[in-house]
């Protein structure tokens, strides 16, 4: 059987057996019909059955959330951990607190993850959860006790040698610090059990800046490799939470101007450029609308939702020369990069896990948009996460800079692996194959060498 059969095989099976996941289909579709260049020239991949066991979590975890809420009524939500592969090294992925979280979606996280975290070459295998716990609305007290809650079940399947979750969207350093202080006087034990800690109490320094940063550190080595930087280039940015904003912070720095951002109830758009200040006070401090800011200044205009062009996102209609999707997934329509392209666009970079439709991506490669994939812009952030770990086990604590120097070495080797894959395959450019074979390969060598397990 062709390797292009084999491929449509694993698909028709994942449908049979996972009806309606479809965001895990679409990655699963992605990862694999990318991998056909390797699969036609490398035959083991297909003898040892690598594409049928890589589809399939190692365990997946679902459980019962009940929590006290502040009127004294019990609410029951469902919690998710999907251990997906360890073969590279203990799980690793974040927890995500939205609504919308289903199995489908923890899923498609895990899967994109394993990749993910075998392009950072760090020793860290994939997996991912959450629950479908909204923490919007909800008071502090009330987060706490559902942080709790899913603790009391959660700690029994994670370990720092075995699972060590972090945050996602929903869950930033205040959820963490609850989960951890529970885990902790479930367990006895202050260990390194999940990272995205507070930096007194075990976290490391540039955690929290380092996904936005890295997606920056990202499209400035794909910019600079064609002979061009973000040294004045007007930039769009959706979302407006860790991702979002540590990316606007970075974009000044290189000399970018960030002059949008978008939150789920709206979008901003300031010519002059977005004021960090302002941003990081409403929505890390206060966590309010964009809404406000637009209230503060005066010559920033609010698009709300609602308004949005019919099948896009208001963001993208804004003329930009950069496009960092760092919001959610499947945020970036077809409808979105016609206009991005009609605006003159050159380079999107995905900051979230894979905010562009497929549709959007045959686009963005048949007009020769540059495009960096989420598994390997975003990278930043999990690659951190490993820093944590290593200073926690090592009982070191490493200065900012430290941090920073090694986020940004890390950034490079995955760029120039990347690259130097889409080239080695032909494909040169197109960083999307090259991200999806040079992280598959880590994983699939791997998982011969240490035969059916
Ligand atoms: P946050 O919860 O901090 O922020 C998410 C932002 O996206 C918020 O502004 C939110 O709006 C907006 N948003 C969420 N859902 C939607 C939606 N359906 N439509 C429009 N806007 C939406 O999450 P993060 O910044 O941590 O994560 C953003 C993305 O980056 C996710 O895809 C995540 O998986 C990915 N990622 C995150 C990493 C990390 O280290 N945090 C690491 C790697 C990837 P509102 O404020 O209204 O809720």
């Amino acid at each position: 059987m062709k390797p292009s059969q084999q491929v449509e095989k694993v698909l028709e099976h994942i449908k049979k057996c996972s009806p309606g996941q479809n965001e895990f289909y679409q990655a699963v579709n992605e990862v694999l019909f990318s991998l056909l260049p390797l699969l036609n020239e490398d035959s083991r991949y297909l003898e040892y059955n690598i594409l049928q066991r890589i589809v399939v979590p190692e365990r997946t975890v679902i459980f019962k959330v009940n929590w006290l809420n502040d009127k004294g009524k019990i609410e029951t939500n469902l919690g998710y951990r999907v251990q997906f592969n360890s073969t590279l090294g203990p799980y690793k992925g974040g927890l995500r607190f939205h609504p919308s979280v289903n199995l489908g979606i923890v899923k498609f996280l895990g899967f994109e993850q394993i990749f993910k975290n075998a392009l950072t070459d760090l020793g860290i295998g994939g997996g991912k959860g959450g629950s479908n716990f909204d923490p919007k609305g909800k008071s502090e007290n009330e987060i706490m006790k559902f942080c709790q809650a899913f603790m009391l079940e959660l700690y029994r399947h994670i370990g720092k040698d075995t699972d060590i979750p972090a945050g996602d969207i929903g869950v930033g350093s205040k959820e963490i610090g609850y989960l951890y202080g529970q885990y902790r006087k479930i367990t006895n034990k202050f260990d390194g059990v999940l990272t995205g800690k507070g930096v007194n109490w075990g976290g490391s320094k540039a955690r929290k800046e380092a996904t936005g940063y890295g997606s920056v550190y990202f499209a400035e080595n794909y910019l600079n490799a064609n002979d061009d930087s973000l040294q004045n280039k007007i930039c769009t940015v959706s979302g407006s939470g860790n991702v979002a904003i540590y990316t606007i912070e970075k974009l000044y720095y290189f000399g970018a101007k960030p002059v949008a951002c978008s939150d789920s109830r709206g979008t901003i758009y300031h010519k002059k450029g977005i004021d960090l200040t302002t941003l990081k006070a409403i929505k890390e401090i206060t966590r309010q609308s964009l809404e406000v800011y637009a209230e503060i200044h005066h010559d920033a205009i609010y698009i709300p939702v609602n308004k949005y062009p019919k099948g896009g996102h208001a963001v993208w209609h804004i003329p930009c020369d950069i496009a960092f999707p760092s919001a959610t997934q499947n945020e970036l329509t077809l409808t979105d990069v016609k206009a991005l392209y009609k605006n003159g666009c050159k380079l999107i970079n995905e900051g979230a896990n894979m905010p562009t439709t497929p549709d959007a991506i045959d686009f963005i490669k048949e007009k020769g948009i540059l495009f960096s994939p989420g598994k390997a812009a975003n990278a930043g952030g999990v690659a951190t996460s490993q820093l944590e770990m290593s200073q926690n086990a090592s009982m070191q604590r490493w200065t900012f800079a430290e941090v920073d120097i090694k986020l940004h070495q890390i950034m490079r080797n995955i760029f120039d692996i990347v690259y130097d894959t889409s080239i080695e395959f032909d494909c040169k450019g197109d960083l999307m194959v090259g991200a999806n074979i040079a992280g598959f390969k880590r994983v699939a060598d791997s998982m011969i060498e240490q035969g059916s397990i």
